[in-house]
């Protein structure tokens, strides 16, 4: 068993997918099938040779695969105080999106930035914020929390393109920090053991299968649901390929619904293989 193996190829022998190969030049067999949850740009473009598909199938998916200009911008927090909201007047065991004033449309409120460039003066960033240890304490040694705030982002920005987010990153990341701070103001910077941000451009440089930082692997929208998901040709998972099936969030329901599109996966590949499903269906 590997993991942590960079896959490189497909092996595709006689329209039937084989086995893999990884970035060391290791092959892999495959004893059954090859199932890619990576996005739908790396299996076809890059791992499958552009002879083992047909032409008009890879236009497709250089064409048709659409992933959402936006992406999200977060901070992780360390602290030494869980945040305590002025409106609640206690200790706010929910998940509260900051900065949404009377009057503020919810939709506006949670695309803010999005629009407009985050850099504008005018624009103020209305994160998410969670604080995951009230829930889960094995999260933080005692005394301390932590700290998550999520904040829709654009992924590239229009002066200086998804790189730009290197250079402005921590700046951003503090005006989030501002926003929290003006509903829980107990977060002041003695109260915070350290911060760090992660922004789109980090999403997609750590998982490449996110495009454009698109953590649903594929927008969602009307053309790109149930069956349709992520190209009709794909969408009972099977691919043009023999035994290559597409089984990670590019397919249906999408990303977000974890494990969705993996137990869909794995009901096709059973049929196809003739496995006894032992599992409860759901
Ligand atoms: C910042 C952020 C916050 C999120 N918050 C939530 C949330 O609150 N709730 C929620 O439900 N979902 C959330 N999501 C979405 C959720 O993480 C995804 O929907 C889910 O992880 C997709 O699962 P997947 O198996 O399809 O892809 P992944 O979990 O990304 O798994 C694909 C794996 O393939 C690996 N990989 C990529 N290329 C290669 C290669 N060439 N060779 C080998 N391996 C490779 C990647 O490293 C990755 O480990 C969030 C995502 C992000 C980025």
């Amino acid at each position: 068993m590997w993991s942590d193996a960079e896959v490189t190829n497909v092996i595709v022998d006689g329209n039937r997918a084989v086995g893999v190969r990884t970035a060391d030049g290791i092959e892999i067999n495959a004893r059954k099938v090859v199932a890619s949850t990576v996005s739908v740009e790396q299996t076809f473009l890059e791992f499958v040779d552009p002879g083992d598909i047909p032409e008009e199938f890879a236009h497709k998916v250089k064409t048709e695969v659409a992933h959402k200009d936006w992406s999200l911008f977060s901070v992780h927090l360390a602290m030494q105080e869980f945040p305590e909201y002025t409106a609640a007047g206690v200790r706010s065991r929910r998940e509260p999106g900051v900065g949404g004033e009377p009057g503020h449309r919810v939709d506006r409120s949670a695309r803010c930035g999005l629009e407009d460039d985050p850099r504008a003066d005018s624009v103020e960033p209305r994160p998410n914020a969670a604080v995951n240890s009230l829930y889960d304490p094995d999260r933080r040694p005692p005394g301390y929390s932590t700290g998550l705030l999520r904040q829709f982002a654009p992924f590239a920005l229009a002066d200086g393109g998804e790189g730009a987010w290197d250079s402005m990153g921590r700046w951003y990341g503090q005006k989030c920090i501002d926003a929290w701070r003006r509903y829980a103001p107990n977060v002041t910077d003695d109260a915070i053991v350290d911060w760090s941000v992660f922004t789109p451009h980090d999403i997609a440089r750590k998982l490449p299968n996110m495009v454009k930082g698109d953590w649903m692997m594929g927008e969602i929208s009307l053309a790109n649901m149930l069956d349709q998901r992520p190209l009709p040709e794909l969408g009972q998972f099977r691919t043009p390929i023999e035994g290559l099936y597409m089984a990670g969030s590019t397919q249906h329901p999408h990303g977000f619904i974890t494990f969705g599109p993996g137990y869909n996966a794995l009901q096709v590949i059973a049929e196809d293989l003739d496995i006894d499903k032992w599992w409860a269906r759901i």
